[in-house]
């Protein structure tokens, strides 16, 4: 027998264990004995060995023992067992193991619980150790068994021990549940938390985010039944302003800030920004420095930019280019950009100073900005649309993300102030179609969105469409509309059309199409006689003529009006014509100088004498032999050094139109030196110079005849330029060139190009006032009826041998008295036809006046009548006189042909220029002049 001694300590500390205490035991057979353990230390046991006797049922009873809220609880028993082979006359009875029970109860004060209530857990054997006694010495062999339970039902549990005859004696029982312990993962607190009841099962457990964190996803870990944490699931991340340590958030210490919550650390302060307290989530901007909203707190502070430098603008008629370098700080940022403030600027005076100054608006919403106003972040910018001749005020401003914040983007600017020139007109925009007939197209346009000038003339060039622009025809009109005839039937032809100004000719229009239909004539009336109008409208006037010829004798003032129609058709519609073209519409000058004039080589050419200056430098005479060609005499007149480019141009474009040209009364090119210096145009030679020098050098040394012939010839040189549709513009007897036979030959072709350049000065000092109709004075509308006005002033030059028209009026005199109906009057000696013709071309409306086709027929019929030429203005007229200055009037007005005699329909067709119709005539059965002279209106 031995004694031992349960003992049942306080507090005994396991890891991951609550254990739970136990209190006093309730016995029976157990008893209660103190004892020395190994080391000699006093212990309490609770013993029992009644291994003598059968059938023992001893039982030790715990207090009761709250769950505390564990669902497993583990009883741990210390105990030493007898062998029983050690312990003499035992077989049989003696045993070597005892049962645990328990007993759940919410009750903690059972006085008595009965057997069949408790719940066995376990029969208890000793693992290998019993206790043994040696001689002498004893050896106490302790056992340890642990077991567990589930208790889940009631508020706490009972525990027994049942003795079936062992000895046995109970060292101590501790009982405890296991937790899972408080920790903190991924910056989340998990509490201290029971484990599950059964050993598989797995507690899940919500963290809680530490102070200063917040959730990045939920947190979440299992506690497993052996009080281990297991499979941490998401976590928090430290606030901004803090960042992690130790499993805690703390605030980031001056001079650093941490601007997100995230799981990393604090940031030193950018550069100029500082932070004075702990905990920063940005850096404040030193002062002068700015942050923008859109600047992450890593980037440093900034500053505005400083203005943009060196802005330079470039005009080009009515567009400028504007360019600037970058400003020279740019506040260490790289998101510059610029904007263009467009200011339009008058002189005005100020309201109570009276001093003059700029007055500016902002532009208006039709000037174009390339690539764009505002948001640029190139530094060049080319603006369009412009008003022509216009002070322009444009103010570059840079800026950048932080110049709204700093609260000073007005000040980095830079401006500049422009004035535009003059434009060419923007293109018209569309045409629209108001006729149709199987041979014509009556068309109507818009002028320009952009004029930028008074419009001068309209161009309309068409062709086939089928033909493309291999073959195309231009007409060219003051109005906005024009009647486009004697085209194919069915046949669609496409219009462009352009608008000139002093600045020269505008682009095109974009192509419109339009068709001609199968109807033969236009809807003049209903019910008129289709034959008759056939006549009327295919020879306009012939039935007139005829009818004058044959039954009046018209003194009608408006007699060239219907007239000139006819040659302004004839003139247009002749697809043979050659028209010519401006060479300013040429990009590239030079392009339209091979194209319409001869390179000559310099070698081939001899300069002899300067015969005279010209605007641009010396004209000399000389001879020039080309291979293979006799050796001619030629005026050469040469480009002076030191030229502009633009004076280039203008020099070489005289020579660009003149090359266009081939007529004996036209001044001919034979070529140009582009290729070496002096520049050249080389000309016929012209022995007797300029007419006017020429006719005052040789007073009253001519025939009326010589006369005639001259202005003859004059005449037919400017039909031949108004047929190609050019406008001389100057024609006047200085640039008239003689030659050793007295052919005249019209030269200098560069007025055109002087107006060009500055139509508000020029205009009014360089024009040629005595020599240009009025209309042209004052609307600029220089057609070919102003220079016929003109060539009626050179016919008075002829006539009265190079005297100085109006002589030493003023001008503004010369203008206020043609305003009021004053016209020079006949020159000394000048037969009465010679000066009605003047008159004529003196017509205030320029549709009166006659054409140069007309002139020249008119001329011709004098020279051949030269009877015609005998009475002039001193002259009385008789009765017979009267009778032929009738007839000589119908002559020069309407039927110049009807004096000569003529055989057939042809020939007189022929004789008036209208020899196109002959079929047309002989079709209806007008075959012989008597036919003709039977015909009625009817
Ligand atoms: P321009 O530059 O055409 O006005 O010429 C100036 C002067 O040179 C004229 O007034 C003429 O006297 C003379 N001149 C120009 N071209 C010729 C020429 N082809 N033949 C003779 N003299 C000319």
């Amino acid at each position: 027998m031995f004694v031992s001694q349960v003992s049942f300590p306080d507090n005994i500390t396991y890891k991951h264990c609550v254990v739970i205490q136990l209190h006093v035991c309730v016995c029976l057979q157990w008893e209660e004995v103190s004892i020395m353990d190994e080391k000699n230390i006093p212990i309490r046991t609770y013993q029992v060995c009644n291994v003598l006797e059968p059938n023992q049922n001893n039982w030790l009873r715990t207090d009761w023992i709250p769950r505390s809220g564990a669902q497993r609880v583990y009883v741990e028993v210390k105990f030493t067992l007898r062998d029983c082979n050690s312990l003499p006359g035992v077989t049989g009875t003696c045993k070597e193991t005892f049962n645990l029970y328990y007993h759940e109860s919410n009750e903690d004060r059972e006085s008595y619980i009965k057997e069949s209530s408790f719940i066995k857990v376990d029969t208890v054997a000793a693992d290998e150790s019993f206790t043994q006694v040696d001689v002498g010495d004893r050896i106490m062999k302790l056992n340890t068994e642990v077991r567990d339970v589930k208790v889940m039902m009631r508020k706490g549990f009972y525990l027994a021990f049942q003795d079936v005859g062992a000895c046995i004696a109970l060292v101590s029982v501790r009982v405890f549940f296991k937790t899972c312990p408080l920790t903190i993962r991924n910056l989340a607190t998990f509490p201290d938390t029971v484990t599950g009841a059964d050993t598989s099962s797995l507690v899940e457990v919500r963290g809680s985010c530490v102070n200063q964190s917040e959730e990045r996803e939920e947190p979440k870990m299992y506690c497993g039944a052996d009080g281990e944490w297991l499979v941490p699931i998401g976590g928090c991340l430290c606030n901004p302003g803090y960042q992690e340590k130790g499993g805690t958030c703390k605030a980031c210490s001056v001079g650093f800030y941490k601007a997100k919550s995230s799981d990393a650390g604090c940031s030193k302060c950018p550069p100029h920004s500082h932070s004075l307290r702990d905990g920063a989530t940005v850096c404040d901007c030193h002062s002068g420095f700015f942050r923008a909203d859109s600047d992450p707190p890593s980037m440093a502070c900034t500053q505005p930019p400083s203005g943009p430098q060196q802005l330079i603008s470039v005009v080009n008629e009515t567009s400028v280019v504007l360019e600037w370098a970058p400003p020279r700080r740019l506040g260490g940022r790289s998101d510059t950009s610029y904007s263009l403030e467009c200011l339009i600027c008058q002189t005005g005076s100020h309201s109570q100073t009276g001093s003059k100054a700029l007055l500016c608006l902002p532009c208006g919403s039709d000037v174009l900005f390339s690539p764009d106003q505002t948001g640029l972040k190139s530094t060049r910018v080319v603006v369009s649309e412009l008003r022509a001749h216009t002070h322009y005020t444009f103010i570059v401003h840079a800026r950048n993300g932080v110049s709204q914040a700093s609260g000073a983007g007005a000040a980095q600017s830079v401006s500049v102030t422009v004035t535009t020139n003059q434009a060419a007109p923007s293109p018209v925009s569309s045409i629209l179609v108001t006729d149709v007939t199987r041979h014509s197209l009556s068309l109507s346009w818009q002028q320009p969105d952009r004029p930028n000038g008074v419009i001068l003339e309209y161009e309309v060039k068409f062709y086939e469409k089928d033909q493309k622009e291999r073959s195309y025809r231009i007409m060219r009109t003051f109005s906005r509309s024009v009647d486009v005839t004697a085209l194919n039937p069915l046949t669609v032809y496409v219009f462009h059309v352009r608008a000139r100004t002093a600045a020269g000719y505008g682009e095109f229009s974009s192509p419109f199409e339009f068709a001609t239909n199968s109807d033969p004539f236009p809807l003049i009336g209903e019910g008129v006689n289709s034959a008759f109008l056939l006549l009327s409208v295919s020879g306009v006037g012939i039935l007139l003529l005829i009818s004058a010829a044959v039954f009046i004798i018209s003194r009608r003032r408006s007699k060239y009006s219907k007239t000139k129609q006819d040659s302004e058709e004839e003139k247009h519609l002749n697809p043979g014509v050659k028209i010519y073209v401006d060479p300013f519409t040429y990009e590239d000058p030079d392009q339209a100088i091979h194209e319409f004039a001869k390179e000559i080589d310099v070698s081939s050419i001899h300069i002899e004498r300067v015969i005279g200056m010209g605007e641009f430098g010396d004209v000399c005479s000389g001879r020039l032999r080309v291979q293979g060609k006799r050796e001619i005499y030629v005026a050469i007149k040469s480009l002076k050094a030191g030229y502009s480019d633009k004076q280039r141009r203008d020099f070489l474009s005289e020579a660009s139109i003149m090359g266009q040209f081939d007529h004996p009364n036209i001044i001919r090119l034979e070529g140009v030196v582009t290729r070496c210096k002096p520049l050249m145009i080389i000309t016929e030679y012209m022995e007797n110079g300029s007419l006017d020098a020429f006719l005052r050098k040789h007073d009253g040394q001519f025939t009326v005849i010589q006369l005639v012939g001259m202005l003859r010839g004059i005449a037919s040189g400017m039909k031949y330029l108004s047929d190609m549709s050019y406008v001389h513009r100057d024609l006047a007897a200085r640039n008239i060139l003689v030659n050793s036979n007295l052919v005249c030959k019209v030269s200098d072709f560069g007025l055109s190009r002087v107006l060009e350049d500055d139509p508000e000065v020029a205009y009014t000092t360089r024009i040629p006032i005595r020599w240009t109709a009025p209309e042209a004075i004052t609307y600029r509308k220089f057609t070919s009826a102003s220079d016929v006005w003109s060539y009626g002033i050179v016919m008075w030059e002829v006539v009265s041998y190079g005297e100085r028209p109006y002589w030493d009026m003023n001008n503004q005199d010369v203008i206020k008295a043609i305003e009021e109906g004053y016209r020079l009057p006949a020159p000394m000696d000048c037969p009465v036809v010679l000066h009605q013709l003047m008159l004529d071309c003196w017509e205030r409306e320029r549709a009166e006046r006659p054409t140069f086709s007309q002139i020249l027929n008119m001329l011709d019929k004098l020279i051949r009548n030269p009877g015609t030429l005998r009475r002039t203005g001193g002259d009385r007229p008789t009765a017979t006189l009267l009778e032929s200055e009738l007839g000589s009037e119908v002559c020069v007005s309407v039927l110049p042909e009807v004096c000569v005699p003529v055989s057939s329909v042809c020939e007189w067709l022929r004789s008036i220029g209208l020899e196109r119709y002959g079929d047309t005539l002989a079709a209806a059965g007008y075959t012989s002049l008597d036919s003709l002279l039977a015909l009625t209106h009817q």
